[in-house]
């Protein structure tokens, strides 16, 4: 594993920074130049993620992960194994 995907492993599971935490929105995204279409995301996440018509994973809606899903967000996240799904905190809740 390169530094880069470690980086990106570590960062997925750890929690937002305090700053952000109980106040951002966390938004999930997939990189459709990794996804391989493994499905684990769909598999441990259906609320959050769906496959295409060819089985590479997409996530539902806007990304936008509700603070009860965040736990299965990271979850997919640990478990793919093409390191596609990246977490962003885009915005604050007010
Ligand atoms: S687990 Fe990763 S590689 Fe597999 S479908 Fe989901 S995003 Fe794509």
């Amino acid at each position: 594993m390169s530094g880069a995907s470690l980086a990106r492993a570590v960062g997925a599971l750890a929690p937002p920074p305090a700053t952000h935490r109980g106040a951002t929105a966390m938004k999930i995204r997939i990189d459709p130049e990794r996804c391989q279409g493994h499905g684990r995301c769909y598999d441990l996440a259906p609320e959050l993620f769906s496959e295409d018509d060819e089985g590479y994973g997409q996530v539902i809606g806007d990304g936008l992960v509700p603070p009860d899903k965040e736990r299965a967000a990271r979850l997919a996240v640990s478990n793919c194994p093409e390191r596609a799904i990246e977490i962003n905190y885009p915005s604050e809740i007010r």
